[in-house]
This record gives C-alpha cells, structure tokens and sequence, in this order.
C-alpha cells in the first residue's frame, strides 16, 4: 500500500513537471513515504532524515518532506519538530492529493509545514499515478481497518475502513487495460470486508467477477484476506474467475488460540486449518501464503509449538516472518510478559528452518511442468536471465530477450530451488 501511495506521490510531482533522480545532491525536493508497522522501519527514517542535516546546509533551497504512517502520530512529529528542523513539510495518509498546494504553501522562510488529518471519509479519486511496471498494477479498493488487531498500528495510522466505489475501481482498471497492463493486485487491509460501507453493499466476490470481465487484464490478484471474514463465496468466485491467480496471502499471525484470542484475530487454529482445508480442496493447486509473527506478549514455548504445527499442517509456499515488534499505543505494548529478544531470535530462526525445507516440497511438482509467466525483468545477477511470476506467485527464472518483459510466456520449469523455479522458454502468447 505504502509502495502504491509512493507511486501516487511520484504522479502528482511528474505532473508538475518535477523528474526523478538518484542522486541526492541534485534534487530540489526529497519525500521520506513512512511506515510505523515495526520499529526497524521505523529507526530508519531517523537516520536517513539525520543524514540530510549536511546537505541542506550546503543546499538550503532544497525541500526535505517526510509523508506516510510515521507522519500520523503526533509523538513522531514533535519528535521531528524538535530534532530534525531541517524538515520542511510534513502530511500525513489521507492527504497525498494535497501535495502541490502544499508545495506552493510553503515558502522558505517559513516554519516547518504541518498538514495531518486524523482521518478522512473521503475517497480522492483521480489523483495521478506513475507506476511502477507498465504491465502490473496495484489498484486500491479499500482504505484503512477496523479491525483492531492489537499489536498493529494500521487502524491508527490509515483511519476507519472505507471502499472505494465499485464504479471507480471499473473505471481505473479499464484505463489500465486500454494502456496494456495485464495484471492487477486489489489492496486493502481486509479485502474480504470490501464493500461494507458502500450504499450498493457489493460483496468482494462480486467485484471480482465484475473485474473478471475486462478484456486485456490477463491476471487478478488481491491482498490480504483476514481468515475472520473469507467467505464461501469468495472461493467459489476465486474458483470461477479465470483471471483471478491461484494465489491466497492468509496471515495466520500465531497458532495458539491463546495468543490469536490475545491478539484480537477473531478465529481459533481450528478455523483457520479448517478454511485452508477448504480452500485447498476446492482450488487443488492453489499457493497459500502467510505472514507469521514470532514472540508476542506471552507467547510460550508450547503457544510456539502450535504456530509451527500450521506452518506443517498447511504446508506454505512461503511466508512473510516477522519478530514481534512493540508499537507504542497498541494494546499489546501495554501488555506484560514481553517475551526476550534472545528467546524471539531462537523461535525465529527455527520458524525458517520448518518454513524453509516446505517452500522447497511446495514447489517439487513443478518440475518438468510449463508454467505460464508474465515477465517482470531481468535477473539481479545476469542481464541474460529473465524474471518472472506464475500465476500462483512462484519466481521463475529462464533465458531469454528483454523484449519479453511485460509479455506471458510459457516456461518449462527444469529446476527447482527454495525460493525460485529455473526453466526453459517454450512459447510467447
Ligand atoms: N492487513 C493485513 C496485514 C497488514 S500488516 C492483515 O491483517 O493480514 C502486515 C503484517 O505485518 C501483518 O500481517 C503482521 O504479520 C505484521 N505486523 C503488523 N504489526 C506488527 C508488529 N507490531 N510486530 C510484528 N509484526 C507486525
Ligand atoms: Fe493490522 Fe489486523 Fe488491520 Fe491487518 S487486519 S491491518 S493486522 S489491524
């Protein structure tokens, strides 16, 4: 979501004339697009805004902003205010679409620049976009959660759940594929809520099959679906849509139904085991992902035993793991039994060591299988190699010209690792 905001922010500079630059020293203006989830990301802001200190003394024309989820709360501002005075403007999540006024606003001489909203009903639609990729695109259906999760700052940082009209969304993705792209990845923090706060009540199911229906988007994908809210209708929609990817990103977050209950989750292990079953039986070949986190508030050795027990039982094709971080202002920062670094750090690391021989069993069956994959690029290491994703979001790695990027082709998969598929090209479409 942050990385489709930045893409906005880039859209709305692009459209006042501004161009891009990797060079630091060169540029008149530099965003910071924040993000509060854990504290690491967090550390890094402060060291990348201390080290523009020198910079703008040497260029005082330049203008240092710092926008996103960071920005949101009023203890990190001041913290800004404070210590970092060589910030020029500060805005917040629900005001992006605000940028060029505050560009103009804002004057040299001034104090620093603060336009926060603590939350906003209103959807901007049409802000302008430079994407990423000319082929792949995110499109937003949602802002913001309700949910509540009690270790996570999101409810806080992005406001009150809210969809985007139906309409809207129709009408960015036919832009979409009048210019060529072919895929799209549907965001919200609960995708599967989608739709609540609409007059029209329109179900995420019937959005996808609506989607399902544009010519020239050849791929659907969305993120994330809370297991609380996965309705049978939206396996079956998953089922029946031929564009929708044979892809679900289901974060589970800890097997103990102490700690789901503790972390606000609303589904027990049993739950969860019981829908991926269902849902593994009704799409056979479906890629299921997660994201785990690792040493919450009271989190036992036997609460850890369960969260491996599903990393076994469901089998991931991977999984985003992270260390339980603390953030200020969520119940679970309060919460006591803060469990030690050393002991989150052992857990941790024997997680990757059950994920990781899994992802590898996962991805045995497509040996000597051809895939369909929408080229993305090259490969980091080799210009020669191209990179590029299946339909179930595996990595596959083949030779070939660069004028394939952005085209589907078919691989024949002839090696298979942990983390990528190896393989030779077959057919172009
Ligand atoms: N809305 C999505 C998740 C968005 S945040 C969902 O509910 O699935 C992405 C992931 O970051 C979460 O799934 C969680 O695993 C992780 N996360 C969030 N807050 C965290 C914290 N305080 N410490 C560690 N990981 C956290
Ligand atoms: Fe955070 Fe939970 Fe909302 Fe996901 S569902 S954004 S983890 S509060």
């Amino acid at each position: 979501m942050n990385e489709h905001d930045s893409e906005m922010i880039i859209g709305i500079l692009d459209q006042m004339n501004f161009t891009q630059t990797e060079n630091k020293a060169e540029a008149d203006l530099i965003i910071f697009n924040t993000c509060l989830i854990r504290e690491n990301a967090e550390n890094k802001v402060y060291g990348n805004l201390g080290e523009l200190k020198e910079l703008k003394k040497e260029n005082p024309e330049l203008i240092i902003a710092v926008c996103g989820c960071m920005m949101q709360k009023k203890e990190i501002r001041d913290i800004i205010k404070s210590k970092y005075r060589h910030v020029d403007i500060i805005f917040g999540t629900h005001n992006i679409h605000r940028l060029p006024e505050l560009l103009s606003k804002y004057n040299q001489n001034d104090e620093m620049l603060i336009e926060v909203l603590e939350d906003s009903d209103h959807i901007t639609e049409y802000v302008p976009v430079k994407r990423k990729f000319s082929f792949k695109a995110y499109v937003n259906i949602m802002y913001g959660c309700n949910n509540f999760c009690t270790y996570c700052v999101v409810p806080y940082t992005r406001g009150r759940e809210k969809s985007r009209e139906p309409e809207d969304i129709l009408n960015e993705v036919l832009k979409l594929s009048k210019e060529g792209y072919k895929e799209i990845t549907l965001l919200g923090q609960n995708v599967n809520s989608y739709g609540k706060t609409l007059d029209s009540k329109l179900t995420f199911a019937q959005l996808l099959y609506m989607l399902n229906e544009v010519d020239g988007i050849e791929r659907i994908r969305f993120m994330t679906s809370h297991p609380k809210d996965l309705s049978d209708e939206l396996i079956e929609a998953i089922k029946k849509c031929d564009k929708v990817c044979e892809h679900i990103h289901l974060p589970f977050q800890s097997g103990s139904n102490n700690i789901l209950k503790s972390m606000n989750r609303k589904y027990t292990k049993e739950k969860y085991l019981e829908l991926v079953e269902k849902i593994k039986k009704e799409i056979p070949d479906i890629a299921v992902t997660t994201d785990i986190i690792v040493g919450f508030p009271g989190e036992t050795e036997e609460d850890f035993e369960e969260t491996l027990d599903v990393v076994k039982q469901v089998g991931y094709d991977s999984a985003f793991t992270f260390l339980y971080s603390i953030r200020k202002g969520t119940p679970a920062a309060k919460m006591e039994d803060q469990v030690p670094e050393s002991i989150k750090n052992k857990r941790f690391q024997k997680l990757l060591d059950t994920l990781h021989p899994i992802s590898y069993n996962r991805n045995l069956p497509y040996l000597n299988k051809i895939v369909e994959v929408l080229v993305e690029g090259t490969s980091k290491n080799n210009e020669s190699i191209l990179s590029g994703r299946t339909r179930t979001n595996k990595l596959v790695h083949f030779k070939g010209e660069k004028s394939l990027i952005g085209k589907l082709v078919d691989v024949k998969i002839n090696t298979v690792k942990t983390w990528t598929l190896e393989g030779d090209l077959i057919t172009t479409k």
